[in-house]
Parts: structure tokens; C-alpha cells; sequence
């Protein structure tokens, strides 16, 4: 018996190599080999292949491990090169961008003579009375002095001119717009905004904020057919850079036209569409419940935060902030709002369960933003009561809403159930040194664009001054608080091009270099860290961080 055992279990063990040849191997649809690929997770850990099944990654090894394992429909050498996560853009205007790809670009005007050249090739390009629009001018570099519709009207006498700052903030118009807008020396600034006026009282033709409706509500709505056109260039643009998500600053009745694509299987980045904060709640809920209705993939097409707005910008001055600009004493920027009612705004949008998103840029904006938040904290405390006997096995403690009034003393022990709606503050550009630990401990993810700091940095410490200065465009000392630090591009406010991002993000100089050693250095992240910050902590702030954002089996192929 124990012979015949023996060698039973001897022809076993020589078969056993036999075994493994025989094993078949798991049929798959793409298989990346011989690579770097950087997976972004947590320990920035780096390996040599990756397996892939139709959408998600299947094996994550060596390329010996998975070439063993996997039988590939298509199998690439990838001979050393990088593979990353897709890049998640956590702050875009995609589709502004795209419509933006129709019309003037003068991001790459350098002087006021350029901007008006090209303005001048538009005119003999449309008819007389048209409207010509365009984006991307930055009064900054050409010396800092605002343009004036003088300056349009040289070159287009008969065309109304609509151009909207880099920033999107203030809009630079000719005589014609403003007439045709009947916007003259008695027209009152709305409120939010500025109608600028020379020392006689005459509109410049510079009109910031909310003045900027005065005339851009007259601009015809794109046809459908320059919709399309202006989408598949973003697209295309985005395929190129590897982009493979877009948190959108678009607003819901984009996502029409997106569906359109996505149906169309030409939607080739996944949009997390961003709501308008100033909706009414009703709207909100509304638009929640159509939308629910598509019943779309939500990986590929979803709403996620509500955008709202709390101040302007830096470079137009319109920021809020604590103290006086350093370079305009007397001016601390416009909050569009009262303090009071941005906090009722958002904890009444919070108790609905919504993630709320506000564009803050000066550090009284920030800690308008952080105050609103924090009072969320409070408005949906509960606590639970645990009995005095442990619970029994099985049993749910159920948690009471918080009695008014709170009985004193509290009942004790009491915890606290903390529940995060992952708030955001977005560009967070400006923060007092008091108020980074505060993102921290309210959970407030900090979403941050690098391209913004190398766009700013020729004026903004004369802006600032040099105290404040450290504590603005600061991921690393943001990230040092242990702040979910998600990246974006705000395109079309700068390029979307996500390698200009970690760039800015490691170097902290322009695409020129300047300054050697990097501006405010102590900024400077890895390119590890800058790698994750635009996919996995991007991926964080979509509530995705378990679907994609790392290379990793089980997550999207992204
Ligand atoms: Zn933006």
C-alpha cells in the first residue's frame, strides 16, 4: 500500500511540470510588456507590464508573469517607455475650451499690436455687423494697462468685438458692442461687477465680472453644427494628451450634447459634469432626475459638484482678499457675495447631499469657502447614544438626529459620525497661513492648477507682497497638511496639456525656464507626486478613486 503510494505520488510530481505547460493561459484583448509603468499609487510603485480585458486592467507584473499567464489579442513592446494612469483633468471648461477652438485665440498674443492684428485678419474674414469673439487676452504682458475699445475700434470700425480675458473674468469691447448693448455713460455696473469709466465718465470698454452680461448675452448661441465642430476638436485635443477624464465646468445642459457623443460611442473622455451652484435647489433636483432618466454609463458620463463662485481673479484684481492688494491700497477685491449668504447657500445644498464646488482665489475667498463648509459640520450632526450594556451580536446602533436643544450635559459617550461630501475649493490661489490646516480638517479637497502659478508669478508677488506670497499657488505645503490636492488645467484659461501641468508642477519655472532654480521652490513636487496628483487624487475628487487613477488590477484601462 505505502509502495503503491509511493509511486503514485511519484508519477504525480513528474507530471506536475507537465501540469503547468498544459495550464491554459487566460485569454485577453491587450497585453503592454518590456515598459516603465509608473502605476501611481500610493507607494509610487513602478513595474513592467500590464495585462488588459476590454475596459479594465486584468494584471498588473512582470512582463515574464503576465506573458506566462495571459494570451493577448494584441500584444505591444513597449521597449522602456512610460506608461501612466490617463490623466484626469479635475478643472476644465471643456466645452467653453471647445467653442473657444472656433474663434480668436489670443493667448499667444504678446503685445496689444498682435491681439489687434488678429482681430483685424477676423474682420475681412466675417461680414460688416457680424460678431467677432474671441479669448485668451492678458493685458499683463503687454505692461499691464488695460486695453480700451479705442483700441478695436482702429481695426474693426463696423463689427461688434467681444473678447474675453485669459481669465474669463473681464471682457474688452469696442463702440459698437456697447452701443449696440446700450451700455453708455448712465448705465449703472450691476451688481458683481464693474462697467470701467475714463475720467469723463465713458465706458472704456474694459467690463469686468458680472458687467461682462451687459454685452455677452447679445452674442448669438453657437449653432449646432459649430457645437459638434468645436467638441470633436477638444476631443481630439484631449486623445493627444492622454487625457482620459474631464471634471467639467460646463453646466447640465451640456451634457445633452455630450450624450449625443456618448451614444455616438465619439465621446472619448469620461465628463463628470459640474450643476450651478446658484441653481435653486428645486432646479438642482430636477435636472438630478432627468438626468438619472438616460440612464448613461455613469463611468463614461456623470454629475458630480455644484460650481459656484465666490470671488474673481488675481490678475483683474477682482479677488477678495483679508487686506489690500500690495500694488492697490484701497482695493481688496469683489466677493460675490455676502459671507452669511454663501454659508446658507451651501449648507442647504449640503443637507441635499450634494458636493459643492467654489472657485476662491483670494484668502478672504478661501476662508469664506472653508467658514461655509465648516458650518455644514453642525447643520447635519448626529450622534449616536451608545446603551450602557455592549451591543449584542448583530446589532445596529442606530444613529438619532441631534436633539434641540442639545441636552446639558451632553449624554456621554457620544461619537459623531463623520460623513465627507469631499467639498472642494477650486484653485485655493491664495490661503492664510491659519487656514491650510482648516482644508485638512473639514476634508476639503484643495483643486489646484500649476500652469496658473507659472502664468501669474511676473506680477503676483507685487500683488501679494511677500508674506502673502507664501502662502499662494502652495500645493506642496498644501499636500504637507495631508490636503487631497487634485490637478487641472482650468483650460481654456491655459493650455490643457496635462505634460505643461506636472511641469509647472515640478519645475515651478515658465516654458522659457525662467526663473533658474524655480520660483517660490520649496513648492516643488516630485514628478511622482505631480503624476498622482493629476490622476489618482483627481480621480479622489470625483468620488473614482476605486475605478481608476492608478494602474491596478481591477480598475479602468484608462
Ligand atoms: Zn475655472
Amino acid at each position: 500500500m505505502l509502495k503503491n503510494l509511493l509511486k503514485f505520488s511519484l508519477i504525480l510530481t513528474l507530471c506536475l511540470p507537465n501540469l503547468v505547460v498544459a495550464q491554459v493561459k487566460q485569454k485577453i484583448s491587450l497585453l503592454l510588456y518590456n515598459g516603465k509603468v509608473f502605476t501611481a499609487n500610493k507607494k509610487f510603485a513602478i513595474s513592467e507590464a500590464v495585462a488588459v480585458d476590454g475596459e479594465r486592467i486584468v494584471g498588473v507584473g512582470t512582463s515574464q508573469e503576465l506573458k506566462a499567464k495571459y494570451q493577448a489579442a494584441k500584444e505591444i513592446d513597449l521597449k522602456g517607455k512610460l506608461v501612466t494612469p490617463g490623466f484626469n483633468d479635475a478643472h476644465v471648461h471643456f466645452f467653453r475650451g471647445a467653442l473657444s477652438l472656433l474663434n480668436i485665440s489670443l493667448n499667444d498674443a504678446k503685445t496689444l499690436k498682435e491681439a489687434k492684428a488678429k482681430v483685424a485678419a477676423k474682420v475681412k474674414e466675417v461680414k460688416a455687423g457680424e460678431w467677432i469673439s474671441g479669448r485668451g487676452w492678458d493685458h499683463t504682458v503687454w505692461g499691464n494697462k488695460f486695453p480700451t475699445k479705442a483700441d478695436l475700434d482702429a481695426v474693426a470700425p463696423n463689427n461688434p468685438v467681444y473678447l474675453i480675458r485669459v481669465d474669463g473674468h473681464v471682457a474688452w469691447v469696442n463702440s459698437k458692442a456697447l452701443q449696440l448693448a446700450g451700455v453708455d455713460k448712465n448705465t449703472k455696473s450691476p451688481e458683481g461687477g464693474e462697467i470701467e469709466r475714463d475720467a469723463a465718465g465713458e465706458a472704456t470698454g474694459i467690463l469686468k465680472e458680472t458687467a461682462q452680461g451687459l454685452v455677452g448675452r447679445l452674442i448669438a448661441e453657437p449653432s449646432q453644427a459649430q457645437r459638434v465642430k468645436g467638441l470633436e476638436l477638444a476631443l481630439d485635443m484631449a486623445r493627444k494628451y492622454g487625457i482620459t477624464s474631464v471634471q467639467d465646468n460646463s453646466g447640465y445642459e451640456t451634457t445633452k450634447l455630450y450624450r449625443e457623443f456618448l451614444r455616438a460611442d465619439k465621446l472619448t473622455v469620461r465628463v463628470s459634469e459640474w450643476q450651478n451652484f446658484e441653481d435653486t435647489v428645486d432646479e438642482l433636483k430636477r435636472q438630478r432626475a432627468e438626468f438619472a432618466s438616460f440612464g448613461d454609463n455613469p463611468s463614461r458620463l456623470k454629475l458630480t459638484a455644484l460650481k459656484g463662485y465666490v470671488d474673481g481673479t488675481l490678475g483683474s484684481k477682482t479677488a477678495a482678499m483679508l487686506a489690500p492688494f500690495s500694488d492697490d491700497a484701497g482695493n481688496s477685491g469683489i466677493p460675490r457675495r455676502l459671507p452669511e449668504e454663501l454659508k446658507r447657500m451651501i449648507v442647504e445644498r449640503d443637507k441635499e447631499g450634494f458636493q459643492i464646488a467654489l472657485h476662491a482665489i483670494g484668502d478672504k475667498a478661501n476662508r469664506m469657502a472653508l467658514d461655509g463648509f465648516s458650518a455644514t459640520q453642525y447643520s447635519r450632526l448626529e450622534i449616536i447614544i451608545m446603551p450602557s450594556r455592549p451591543p449584542n451580536k448583530g446589532e445596529v446602533i442606530k444613529p438619532t438626529p441631534l436633539p434641540t436643544p442639545l441636552p446639558n450635559p451632553s449624554p456621554n459617550p457620544v461619537s459623531i459620525i463623520p460623513e465627507s461630501r469631499r467639498h472642494r475649493i477650486e484653485h485655493a490661489q491664495v490661503v492664510n497661513p491659519n487656514d491650510f490646516k482648516r482644508f485638512a480638517e473639514l476634508g476639503i479637497i484643495a483643486s489646484m492648477q500649476p500652469t496658473h502659478a507659472i502664468s501669474d508669478k511676473r506680477w503676483a508677488e507685487s500683488r501679494l507682497g511677500e508674506y502673502r506670497i507664501l502662502g499662494a499657488y502652495a500645493w506642496h505645503l498644501m499636500k504637507s497638511y495631508d490636503v487631497h490636492v487634485p490637478f487641472g488645467t482650468d483650460f481654456p484659461v491655459e493650455s490643457i496639456n496635462p505634460y505643461q501641468t506636472l511641469y509647472a508642477a515640478v519645475s515651478r519655472q515658465d516654458t522659457a525656464g525662467d526663473p533658474i532654480g524655480g520660483w517660490q521652490p520649496q513648492e516643488k513636487l516630485t514628478i511622482e507626486e505631480a503624476i498622482r496628483c493629476h490622476t489618482f487624487e483627481s480621480a479622489y475628487a470625483e468620488f473614482s478613486e476605486n475605478e481608476k487613477g492608478e494602474i491596478k488590477a481591477g480598475m479602468l484601462a484608462d
